[in-house]
């Protein structure tokens, strides 16, 4: 049985003590309202992720993840952070591949397959985002361009080292935009993408292999779209940062 995740990502958001707040109020609503086969991943900018795991100690239901973590091990990279490094802090998760990321700081499919190795070397659990633009979509390419996006940036690895991987189906166009994916439209990708994990790494690893959802999920929108055969929950940005909608997103 695949796991079910919802992850908050709260970019660069909120300061030090705002995000000790939501994140104490996170983990008292999930000690109620999170069932044992559920599990929330917050993702808070980098200088919190070892309060946040001293917060979150053994519960078992609420784990922490990085936003980013570096593909080299360590040395000479001002201002950078290695997957090691955020492990050590208590983190289990990291997003890689985020469409800012991309679109951003030029982060390439070759580039994000160099981060994966190395947060899984580290013993972290990549969240690996993949999605297309609004041009890709017009034009017909975005089956392509996710059928790219997994071939060059995850599909290398060995079958131990993928089952570690969280995907997240995130359409770049409706990240932060209030237009979300259909239902149907979501579903489609995320049966494709099952496929193709399917004819690489056959099909125990396609049916245990979680894939997220994300982009514009609010409280209204969530049952409809993780009811979905294939989706298995989100990637929450804008609304990770109200508690109460978080957790009624994951409810
Ligand atoms: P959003 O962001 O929920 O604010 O659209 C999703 C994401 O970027 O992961």
């Amino acid at each position: 049985m695949r796991k079910k995740i919802v992850a908050g990502n709260w970019k660069m958001n909120l300061d030090y003590s705002a995000g000790l707040s939501l994140f104490s109020e996170v983990l008292n609503m999930a000690k109620d309202e999170i069932r044992g086969d559920q599990k929330l991943v917050v993702c808070p900018p980098s200088p919190y992720l070892y309060s946040l795991s001293q917060m979150a100690g053994q519960t078992t239901n609420v784990s922490i993840g990085a936003q980013n973590s570096h593909q080299a091990e360590a040395g000479a990279y001002t201002g950078e952070i290695s997957a090691s490094m955020v492990k050590s802090v208590g983190a289990e998760y990291v997003i890689l591949g985020h469409s800012e990321r991309r679109q951003y700081f030029g982060e390439t499919n070759e580039l994000l397959a160099e981060k994966t190795r190395a947060a899984i070397k580290a013993g972290l659990k990549p969240i690996f985002c993949i999605g297309e633009t609004l041009e890709e979509r017009n034009g017909n390419t975005h089956f392509d361009v996710i059928k790219r996006q997994l071939s060059e940036g995850v599909f290398e690895l060995g079958v131990g080292d993928f089952s570690t991987i969280v995907l997240a189906y995130e359409p770049v166009w409706a990240i932060g935009t209030g237009v979300t994916a259909s239902p149907e439209q979501a579903q489609e990708i995320h049966a494709f993408i099952r496929k193709e994990i399917e004819a690489r790494y056959g099909d125990a690893v396609a049916e245990d292999t979680t894939i997220l959802y994300g982009g514009s999920c609010n409280p209204k929108n969530a049952a409809e779209l993780f009811s979905q055969a294939d989706i298995d929950g989100g990637l929450i940005g804008g609304a990770s940062l109200k508690s109460r909608d978080f957790l009624d997103i994951a409810k």
